[in-house]
């Protein structure tokens, strides 16, 4: 195993391309498992797989971690998931809270506490709806009176009419979590290559041989794609559907300012994260861009439910060369230089409007916040399906294929839980949980895209 660079490098900020390559096994010729993609799932999956004696590689295009699943906001959210979503969340969070001595690194994950905050009774109202989901796995989800929404802010009386609140949610730092899981479990033999794009698959008498890179073969039987944005593009070129689109979500970390509030919370427009490094993560609730593309009209009528269900924090953005990169050529062969080559990590500019907007949401609902300034800035691209929640299955046209992807907007939290589960399958076990909802086949066998409870 080779390492490069410095590995006890801590990241706070924005993992991008400028920053050295930190894995560099070689390929082996053969492995027991090939993971395509380094983020919380492909990481997650590999930790699992390594932890029941599997050989693993993991090919990652550009570096771990340096997409959705380091530019997230951090929130490990059980409430307002989508019903069948909500088992295997319980038991991620659980992983979360385990992760640090089963793998003695630090993901920054502490059990502080999410709230959606109500300005009006109609908002309280639709939040309380949650409840029953909550009652039914037995999670300690409560609407809080308006005196202790806004104690627990700091707002001023009567600012909030209430929130929904569940103190067993948690919060964990992105841009150290997965790469410090990475770095551990490299120590422990898992292979991991940065710089190394899957090309395509090695298909041998319509069953997966391995994979094939941009620095040669690997021979494997069980591959899993866990691609994110790229994920139905890689797919497209082996002749599988899957309908997936991006949104644009900006955020900003603040510089530190005084603890107001421990835990993380939505309302009126903004969410905000307390941090570890002592500012918040602060993000324009329901405000996400989408870059019309070629997939928009390809699977328009898959999306319908979904753009009706986000119509009023959607924005269409024909701007920017967003537009060129989000335009994939469908299909390529193995010798040629792919598109995940040409686009290592996926860095989108933030959206100025939506940095403004941020600022003015603060000003008028967290004052504490209103003057502090903003240390950082960015934006990234989250993989949607259909139905808002993901696919966890094999892929049946591709046996050896298994595909982990479409976490849209709530991966990082459910990630250690999916990865679990995802090792399972690849090992052929049950699953422990239902994964009805998560089929591949409910993109092509009729049934009708019923969205989850949103990004
Ligand atoms: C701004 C923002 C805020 C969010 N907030 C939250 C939150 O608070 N809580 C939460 O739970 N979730 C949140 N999410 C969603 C969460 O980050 C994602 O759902 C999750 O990280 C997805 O993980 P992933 O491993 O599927 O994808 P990714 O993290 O995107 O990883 C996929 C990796 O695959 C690599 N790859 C793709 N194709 C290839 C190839 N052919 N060869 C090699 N490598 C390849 C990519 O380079 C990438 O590194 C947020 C996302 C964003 C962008």
């Amino acid at each position: 195993m080779i390492l490069n660079g410095d590995i006890t490098r801590y990241y706070i900020v924005m993992i991008s391309m400028n920053d050295p390559i930190l894995f560099q096994d070689n390929l082996p010729d053969r492995v027991d498992a090939v993971i395509v993609g380094a983020g919380v799932i492909g990481i997650s999956t590999a930790w699992f797989l390594a932890k029941a004696g599997i050989s693993v590689l993991v090919c990652e295009k550009g570096r771990v971690a340096a997409e959705q699943s380091s530019r997230n906001w951090g929130w490990v959210r059980q409430q307002g998931r989508d019903a069948a979503e909500l088992p295997i969340m319980m038991e991620s969070n659980r992983i979360w809270a385990e992760i640090g001595e089963q793998l003695g690194v630090d993901v920054g994950y502490e059990r502080k506490g999410i709230m959606y905050l109500a300005r009006t009774d109609a908002e309280l109202a639709s939040h309380e709806r949650w409840l029953d989901i909550a009652r039914q796995h037995q999670l300690d989800t409560r609407l809080v009176s308006a005196e202790e929404a806004n104690k627990r802010v700091s707002a001023a009386p009567g600012y909030w009419k209430g929130a929904l609140f569940t103190p067993s949610d948690g919060r964990a730092e992105p841009f150290t979590a997965v790469p410090a899981m990475a770095r551990k479990l490299h120590e422990e033999g898992v292979l991991i290559r940065e710089n190394c794009a899957v090309r395509t698959l090695d298909i041998e008498a319509g069953k997966v041989t391995g994979v094939i890179t941009e620095h040669g073969r690997v021979r494997s039987g069980t591959v899993l794609c866990a691609g994110g944005a790229w994920t139905s593009t890689f797919l497209g070129n082996l002749g599988v559907n899957l309908p997936q689109l991006t949104v644009r979500a900006t955020v900003a970390r603040t510089a530190p300012a005084p603890e107001f509030y421990s835990g993380a919370a939505a309302g009126g427009h903004v969410a905000f994260r307390r941090r570890r490094d002592g500012g918040y993560t602060i993000a324009p609730g329901g405000f996400t861009e989408h870059f019309p593309c070629a997939d928009t009209f390809r699977y328009m009528f898959k999306f319908l439910p979904a753009l009706v269900q986000t119509a009023s924090v959607l924005r269409l953005n024909f701007g920017g060369d967003l537009v060129q990169r989000l335009i994939p050529r469908r299909t390529w062969t193995a010798d040629e230089i792919s598109i995940f080559e040409k686009h290592r990590v996926l860095n989108p500019e933030p959206s100025q409007r939506g940095i403004q907007r941020m600022r003015a949401k603060l000003v008028e609902h967290v004052p504490a916040l209103a003057n502090v300034p903003f240390a950082e800035t960015w934006a990234g691209m989250i993989d949607v399906t259909p139905d808002v929640v993901p696919v966890m299955d094999t892929i049946e046209q591709v046996p050896g294929l298994y595909l982990a992807t479409g976490f849209s907007g709530h991966g990082f939290g459910i990630g250690p839980g999916a990865g679990k589960i995802m090792a399972g399958m690849l090992r052929g076990q049950s699953p422990g949980h239902a994964l009805q909802r998560f089929r591949f086949s409910r993109f092509s066998d009729g049934s009708s895209m019923q969205p989850g409870p949103g990004l």
